[in-house]
């Protein structure tokens, strides 16, 4: 799961820094396929770039770390895109329609000092294994204690649960006032998640090991998701991530991007998102400089170019 960073360099000097995942087989797929894929190519031509990398890897991609070491390069040709146009990618993608932006924490299964650091929004991580049916009640039940009846509160299960576990849980959860389920199956029981979405009191999130238009197009029609959460470092890139917007507009989806508050998500839901919420970003990825901050609960863009973030050279030594 180990985050890239892919630097994409034009004749004319300029560089495109995007992050995607896959760690070494992720930097293989790019030194090995990608890069053939992309030299000597117009780097503005995004979507065709997009098509020519999804078929170079197909045999073995489409899903997975090829998709995710893609979606760095597509990243980082956005932010290339930016920067020859002097503009944020937000204004790539139409304009600055959420200037400030609420986050919600993505914690464990012990809320700690969210409230005080200004989150209106907490999403809680259950505990894996799975402790049994009484005890995710209590964790939830505690959460909801120390946060108070105001603040939002979303529940991860991280494809630990079944259908039926869901459903009981989702019923014991309703007094809590839990506002999505995340992730309680396989991303490959589309027909399990239907299920949910038709019997459960509380809605269904998923999405953030889905990939791309097709994987998300499959979603939308099964109606197997009523919020996605697609990763712009791993699902295809921006390309691909606003293909997803589009499509959930189309069906009066909410997209919620997996790690919104990183730049790569965040310039979509700062451009795209008429619902705009963004996840806090992953905390082990250290390596950046530029990246705005989550304060008072709320991350506002910055209008630097592209996605306005750099590798800072003391973490990468
Ligand atoms: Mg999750």
């Amino acid at each position: 799961m180990a985050q890239i960073a892919v630097l994409v360099e034009t004749e004319a000097g300029l560089t495109g820094l995007g992050v995607g995942g896959g760690g070494r087989a992720g930097v293989h797929v790019i030194d090995t396929v990608l890069r053939d894929v992309l030299v000597g190519r117009d780097p503005a031509d995004i979507e065709g770039l997009w098509a020519a990398m999804y078929r170079a890897t197909l045999p073995f991609g489409r899903k997975g770390v090829a998709v995710w070491a893609l979606s760095g390069v597509d990243l980082a040709l956005w932010d290339l895109a930016g920067k020859v146009r002097d503009t944020p990618v937000y204004a790539l993608l139409g304009g600055l329609r959420n200037a400030t932006i609420p986050a919600y924490a993505s914690i464990g299964h012990e809320v700690r000092d969210e409230v005080d650091r200004g989150f209106r929004h907490v999403k809680l991580h259950m505990p894996r294994p799975s402790p049994g049916f009484a005890a995710n009640v209590e964790v939830v039940r505690r959460a909801r204690e120390r946060l108070g009846p105001e603040i939002a509160l979303y529940v991860d299960a991280f494809l630990e649960w079944d259908v039926e576990t869901t459903l009981a849980l989702a019923d014991a959860f309703v007094p809590f006032a839990v506002r999505w389920i995340e992730e309680p199956l396989s991303p490959d029981d589309l027909d399990g998640y239907a299920e949910l979405c038709r019997r459960s009191p509380i809605p269904i999130a998923g999405g953030e090991h889905e990939y791309g238009r097709h994987g998300f197009q499959e979603v939308v029609a099964r109606r197997a998701h009523q919020i996605l959460q697609p990763d712009a470092s791993w699902c295809g890139g921006l390309t691909a991530l606003r293909a997803i917007f589009d499509l959930a507009s189309a069906s009066g989806l909410w997209v919620v991007p997996h790690r919104g508050a990183e730049v790569w998500g965040l310039h979509a839901i700062a451009a795209l998102s008429p619902a705009p919420l963004a996840e806090s970003g992953r905390p082990w990825v250290t390596w950046l400089r530029g990246e705005p901050r989550i304060e008072g609960g709320v991350i506002r863009p910055t209008d630097a170019p592209g996605f306005g973030v750099e590798l800072d050279p003391a973490a990468l030594r």
